[in-house]
């Protein structure tokens, strides 16, 4: 390949891919933390409803009917919300608003690899902070003069998530630059720092339809802060040819958000079978981390990621492997239905005897 300079800057970018999608619809699908159970009947009926004749109209602008049932659920107002199509895109609106100095941003190492794609693409300096030997944040690697901040809370693909003394810890150390909590998985972690946006202007936090309220197709996700940072990804956003959301997106998640009893009713049903699956898994001889997400990160004490992962892969059944340094032995398992995960730890039980 010719040495050309806009290629440069694109070639060692991995694209990020959420896990593969496999057209076979018996394949136990359990790669790529999607919710096993359909979004609420609340959803269902909105696209029942639709003619095509909606179709022809351009949908709103801002969002407006989305970030106000948004708002109001967490106690906050519109001007506080912001709406893009998936957190994904919530970040990366983030990222572009205010990760502009020469300093670099900070983010652990273990954690969610879209935060480098974007550092690369946007030739935002960034400086990673090891996690532990348990794979444990330690809030002192986030002291230091920063360009920003980036924590997932909980983490992925570790699944553990940090309490509010550390992010109250996080903020009181960082109030000249701007700290992203990314909460993808909050809903079934034990604490959400989205209060905080009151009380600190520089803090975001993004959160998402995609795991809790089963809507990862549908690309919804939205950020929490002060009504300026809010005004300044709205200005950076890619306002010219785009709007936030589409049309069905905006009205699918405010049907969602509607529906509290299902939402809390799925949540609980991930909840208790992720905690029933690590336990089984552990009398096997894994390591399970203390998950606080909807997946699991579990190593085995004898048999290796791969060899675990390529058995269950042949008996249709797709977890994530990273084949990176030190994850290469644990395997990312996304929470299915009861019957799944019976299906998955019968096969585990067969290649750990
Ligand atoms: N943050 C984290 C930590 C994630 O694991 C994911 C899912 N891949 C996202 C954000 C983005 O999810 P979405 O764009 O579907 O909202």
């Amino acid at each position: 390949m010719s040495e050309k300079l806009w290629r440069k800057n694109l070639i060692n970018i991995e694209p990020y891919v959420a896990g593969e999608q496999p057209k076979n619809d018996k394949i136990i699908k359990l790669n790529a933390n999607e919710n096993p159970y359909p979004p609420s009947s609340k959803v269902k009926a909105i696209l029942e409803g639709k003619t095509i004749a909606e179709l022809r109209k351009y949908p709103s602008a801002d969002a407006s009917v989305l970030r106000a049932a948004l708002a109001e659920r967490v106690g906050l107002k519109s001007e506080n919300v912001f709406c893009g199509n998936g957190s994904d895109d919530v970040l990366a609106t983030a990222f572009r608003a205010f990760f502009n100095s020469d300093k670099p941003i900070l983010y652990p190492d273990i954690t969610y690899s879209f935060y480098p794609v974007w550092c690369e693409l946007l030739k935002i300096p960034y400086k990673t902070k090891s996690v532990d030997d348990d794979f444990v944040i330690n809030i002192e690697d986030f002291k230091e003069p920063n360009g920003g901040v980036v924590i997932p809370n909980p983490n992925a693909p570790t699944s553990l998530g940090v309490g509010e003394k550390f992010i109250r810890e996080l903020l009181e150390n960082n109030q000249d630059s701007i700290v992203i909590i990314d909460e993808a998985y909050v809903d079934f972690g034990r604490y959400s720092c989205v209060e905080l946006v009151k009380e600190y202007d520089n803090l975001v936090v993004t959160q998402t339809f995609s795991k809790s309220r089963s809507l990862a197709g549908m690309r919804v996700g939205m950020a929490f802060a002060s009504a300026e940072l809010i005004s300044y990804m709205q200005a950076v956003k890619d306002s010219y040819n785009s709007y936030p959301l589409d049309q069905i997106a905006i009205e699918t998640a405010v049907a969602s958000l509607s529906d509290e009893d299902y939402f809390k009713a799925t949540v609980e049903k991930v909840k208790a079978t992720r905690d029933r699956t690590a336990e089984k898994m552990r009398e096997m001889g894994f390591n399970v981390l203390d998950s606080e997400t909807n997946f699991l990160f579990a190593q085995h004490e004898k048999l290796s990621a791969k060899e675990i992962f390529t058995y269950l892969r042949e008996n249709g059944i797709f977890v994530r492997y990273f084949n990176k340094p030190r994850i290469d032995n644990f395997l990312r398992i996304t929470i299915g239905t009861d019957e799944e995960m019976e299906l998955m730890l019968e096969k585990l039980s067969e290649i750990c005897k």
